[in-house]
């Protein structure tokens, strides 16, 4: 921190008025955030002031919304060619390049700045510092304003307002002379880790590929050379295990992780993040000398998406002994059994059994995960505590009418298989919204060599439907059973439903969630609870240790499984922080022995 930078305690005290003029600069023009800001003191951290002025700006008007948004340059526009932006603007749009613009370049952001204006009636923000805090490229903002300026107006006014969040957190760490050392580390090696993929310009790194195998590589060097772990391994399915040792050799364990590899096209941190966090974890523990009363063992694990094999979280399920031989005749696309692919990787499949962990040595597993979804996003929040990992069903179904002609086939003579399934659809979507975090959906749906003029004869779709208990999934399944008979005999069409998948809901032990819950309140920011509607490593390690996750805010409103996947340094260290925090409670509580 540099002598001139800004602390909390003059801001705690200051009078209102020097408050509001400590935080000028930070809102673009807009004092009354600060202003509005101030009797939420005393703030406990900057994360608590960041979260104040997101919340000012959340309870304003529209208008006064609008009003802050309309306050902002464009990007590369003519403020920036008559210099007269804000110093903070000046900053990062020279920064980020903007200054230097290619007549071409120049010209495009032009046409995208009167375009999107004309489009939404307000001017596009972007934070050109970016998630890492050190600035986009110019290719990178203009095909971010490109995507942008297709989207709703109602999704632009909500990612406008996160865009200048953002911006003010940058300028807050700036006044601060905070850097998110142990975040920008994450972020760096999940960049790194990246580099690594099957296909150029996309990111797919699917199990037991060269890729894959460098990924572990990667993870185990930096755990051994970087991090400090006393062992590493990679084991008999691929998974990266490194173990930092606790005070005693006969100290128990705790257990955390996430998964390494990708599906196909995927994001960063999908995974990885729950593997990076604890690596940084570890690195600052043996830093400072520090030795905690037990042992942590981070498990990068090898699949979990079940990209190239039918198989999935074959990692985890072989530390719960759930791996099941009969996998290893699988094949690839490419008709390579798993058990070859192994034996290519020069992996040890006798071995596998002994990667049985006993639980018993284990106080219990956590993981941290991007949410993968839009709502911590949406409530402009860095981290969430998960409850519960729904619990699943999927079936793979077939409606079966009559294929008739589309012309001489009066209305209320026809067997309309894809009608009969629409109905089943809406049916559906209605029952699903009427229960807290229940989701149902059907998102295969075909009519087999289906024709412009023929009355669909056959509809094949898949349902898949989840939900925080396994009673209130069921409950959903049982309606529609009673949905398809009902339609079955007013529409005259056979509905056969395969169950090709079911999975247990995993609550979260509430022992271990209370500790992600405090973790997330000694960071001064406000605890939010959320079930995770995908299933992830922790599903495993349920079914034989006390588990409880916790979520990070992805970018971009929080898209996953697709290369916009993103997250911000600053919510990486907010998730290193939490980490921290929740090793001291549990050292506190093994102390006591409970
Ligand atoms: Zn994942």
């Amino acid at each position: 921190m540099s002598p001139n930078s800004l602390n909390l305690n003059t801001l705690n005290e200051a009078d209102a008025a020097a408050f509001a003029q400590h935080l000028n600069g930070i809102y673009e023009h807009s004092p009354w955030v600060g202003e509005r800001a101030a009797a939420l003191r005393p703030f406990a951290s900057l994360h608590a002031l960041k979260h104040a002025l997101v919340s000012a700006v959340r309870q304003a008007s529209r208008d006064e919304q609008l009003a802050l948004i309309r306050a902002h340059p464009e990007l590369a526009g003519k403020a920036m060619v008559a210099k007269s932006l804000t110093a903070e603007s000046t900053h990062e749009q020279s920064t980020a390049g903007l200054t230097h613009c290619s007549p071409e370049e120049f010209a495009h952001l032009q046409q995208l700045n009167a375009d999107y204006n004309a489009r939404f009636g307000w001017p596009f923000i972007l934070a050109v510092r970016g998630p890492r805090g050190v600035g986009l490229s110019r290719q990178e903002i203009i095909s971010t304003f490109e995507r942008r300026l297709h989207g709703s107006a109602a999704f632009e006014f909500a990612e406008v307002r996160r865009n200048i969040h953002r911006i003010a957190e940058i300028r807050l760490n700036d006044k601060f002379g905070h850097t998110p050392l142990q975040g920008q580390q994450v972020w760096d090696w999940a960049e790194a880790l990246a580099q690594h993929s099957e296909v150029e310009g996309a990111l797919t790194v699917t199990y037991l590929t060269e890729p894959h195998r460098a990924c572990a590589k990667q993870l185990a060097d930096w755990m051994r050379d970087d991090c400090g772990f006393d062992r590493v391994d990679i084991d008999a399915v691929g998974n990266v295990v490194g173990v930092y040792d606790g005070q005693t050799a006969d100290a128990p364990r705790l257990l955390t992780g996430s998964h390494y590899d990708t599906v196909r096209n995927g994001g960063k941190y999908d995974g990885r993040l729950g593997i990076l966090v604890p690596m940084a974890v570890v690195r600052a523990l043996k830093a400072s000398g520090t030795r905690l009363p037990y042992a942590l063992e981070v498990v990068g694990f090898s699949e979990e998406e079940g990209q190239r094999y039918k198989a999935t979280f074959l990692g985890s399920s072989a530390l719960t002994g759930q791996f099941d031989a009969r996998w290893l005749d699988q094949q690839d696309a490419q008709g390579i059994p798993l058990r070859e692919a192994m034996r290519r990787a020069g992996l040890c499949v006798d071995d596998i059994p002994q990667l049985r962990r006993d639980a018993s040595r284990y106080l219990g597993f956590v993981e941290v995960h991007i949410e993968q979804g839009p709502v911590l996003n949406a409530l402009d929040l860095p981290l969430g505590v998960v409850t519960s990992i729904n619990g699943s069903v999927r079936f793979m179904c077939e409606a079966i009418g009559q294929a008739c002609h589309a012309g001489t086939t009066p209305m209320g003579q026809r067997q309309d298989a894809a009608a009969a399934v629409a109905e089943l659809i809406l049916a559906l979507e209605k029952r699903a919204a009427q229960v807290r975090d229940l989701v149902g959906t059907v998102g295969m749906l075909e009519v087999p060599q289906g024709s412009i003029n023929v009355v669909p004869g056959r509809c094949r779709f898949s349902l898949d439907i989840r939900a925080t208990t396994d009673a209130a999934r069921d409950a959903c399944v049982a309606d529609m059973r009673e949905h398809i008979t009902r339609i079955s005999e007013a529409r005259g069409v056979h509905i056969q439903l395969e169950e090709t998948m079911r999975a247990s809901a995993a609550p979260s032990h509430p022992t271990w969630q209370a500790h992600w819950e405090a973790a997330v309140a000694a960071l001064g920011l406000p605890v939010h609870r959320m079930p995770s509607g995908a299933g992830h490593d922790a599903m495993t390690l349920h079914t034989v240790m006390p588990q409880a996750m916790l979520f990070v805010r992805g970018l971009n409103a929080g898209i996953s499984h697709n290369p916009l996947e993103s997250i911000t340094a600053d919510d990486a260290d907010l998730a290193v922080q939490a980490f921290h925090h929740l090793l001291a409670t549990v050292a506190t509580t093994a102390a006591q022995g409970t």
